[in-house]
């Protein structure tokens, strides 16, 4: 078996840190070429002194002097390296096999893309980089040669159970609909009245799974599985009718495929997400994750709801983004991202985040963005806009609490 080279982007990241969690288990199959962290640079050098990558890439030119600063002394051959081009080098360099896309965000998309040109094997977790630029990313990967992977829990479960030789046409394998299963977050039954008051403490605390910051409290608001079927449509060539999300507060199952006959195939496992970076990162064979049986006497009961857009508008606007199409993903996507930041900064509310995404959606969208540049350009407007409505909602917030 020869070894692969893997480049990890967003290596100091709950998926960085999995994915490095399994590769560590596989030194006969895994060798790590690059990693890329952004801030965190006393994780990242600890992760270089381990895996001793040729190339480690932080944020910009003040981190980089400090990650080499943190392996001056060591025995470390790695070279530091920062920047948003330095990114897409260590995506897209003949010396690598496989890139894992777990940078989070849009800031995931150039460097994702990068690797789709190159014709890499692609880990997917970066979910952005398909609700912002979906027909782009999936246009380059094919006519680079590239393989792309699902990584994402749900994606990962319904491509564990599609048909082999699946071609992305549903009528094709006899599919009826593709199921994402959604936990429902932290406040699937938490009074509607109270959800003004939710703290970002509360808010990132997920019942289920452990995850970075931004994703737990798109979970909470459910924007995160609208963002996954967006996802979903273009992985799998799904068109939205054919998409259901189904609330599972258990996380067993992470997904299901429905076919014509009235089977229902589900994949199921713990929530940890070593066990689809394992799936990915072995094809075609099932290789070791560190992740346990699960243990059926523990469940109690698998139960199933549907999603209440009343409770969840950030999942309806997703809805209404997938619909629309065009540009209105990256707006949506763009305008969540300012929103969730603001209100991790502690200046808007809990609910303000889908005020501000729907104030950004109402604009209107054009169909001929197709560019990257257009795209990035786009996703820069959205953010001012959604930043200056924030700024308004924060004033409002203030008012509030005097
Ligand atoms: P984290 O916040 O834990 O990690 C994000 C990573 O991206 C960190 O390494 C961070 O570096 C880096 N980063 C942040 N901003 C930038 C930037 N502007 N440029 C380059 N790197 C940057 O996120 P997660 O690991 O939870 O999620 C990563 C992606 O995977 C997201 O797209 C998420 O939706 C997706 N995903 C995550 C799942 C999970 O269970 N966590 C499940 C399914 C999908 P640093 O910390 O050093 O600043
Ligand atoms: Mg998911």
């Amino acid at each position: 078996m020869s070894i692969q080279n893997l480049t990890i982007l967003g290596s100091t990241g709950s998926i960085g840190e999995s994915t490095l969690d399994v590769v560590a288990r596989h030194p006969d199959r895994f060798s790590v070429f690059a990693l890329a962290g952004h801030t965190q640079v006393e994780k990242l050098a600890a992760q270089c002194r381990r895996f001793q990558p040729e190339y480690a890439v932080a944020a910009d030119a003040e981190h980089a002097a400090r990650l080499a600063n943190l392996l001056r002394d060591a025995d470390v051959k790695t070279q530091v390296l920062h920047g948003a081009q330095a990114l897409i080098d260590i995506a897209s360099t003949d010396q690598v096999h496989g890139v894992m896309c777990a940078i989070v965000g849009a800031a995931g998309l150039p460097s994702a893309l990068a690797a789709a040109r190159a014709g890499k094997t692609i880990y997917l977790a970066n979910k952005e980089t398909l609700v912002v630029a979906g027909a782009l990313f999936i246009d380059t990967a094919k006519a680079g040669g590239a393989t792309v992977l699902p990584v994402d829990s749900e994606h990962n479960a319904v491509f564990q159970v599609l048909p082999r030789d699946y071609t992305g046409r549903l009528n094709e394998h006899g599919i009826a609909s593709i199921v994402l299963t959604a936990s429902g977050g932290p406040f699937l039954d938490t009074d509607l009245a109270a959800l003004e008051r939710i703290t970002p403490a509360e808010a990132v605390k997920h019942p289920n799974w452990s995850m970075g910051r931004k994703i737990s409290v798109d979970s909470a608001t459910m924007m995160n599985k609208g963002l996954e079927l967006i996802e979903a449509h273009w992985l799998f060539a799904c068109p939205p009718e054919k998409l259901e999300v189904v609330i599972h507060p258990q996380s067993v199952i992470h997904s299901m495929v429905r076919y014509r006959d009235g089977s229902v195939l589900a994949q199921l496992g713990k929530p940890d997400m070593r066990t689809p970076i394992a799936y990915c990162l072995g094809l075609p064979e099932r290789i070791e994750s560190g992740v346990g049986a699960l243990d059926f006497d523990s469940l109690s009961a698998l139960t199933f709801r549907r999603p209440d857009f009343q409770r969840f508008p950030c999942l309806k606007l997703a809805y209404e983004a997938m619909h629309a199409g065009g540009s209105a993903p990256c707006v949506l996507n763009a305008a969540n991202e300012a929103a969730v930041a603001a209100f991790l900064d502690g200046k808007i509310r809990f609910t303000d985040i889908a005020r501000t995404v729907a104030h950004c959606l109402d604009k209107g969208f054009s169909d001929g963005l197709s560019s990257l540049e257009d795209l990035l350009a786009l996703d820069s407007e959205t953010r001012r806009r959604a930043q200056a409505f924030s700024d308004g909602l924060c004033g409002v917030k203030t008012a509030m609490a005097v």
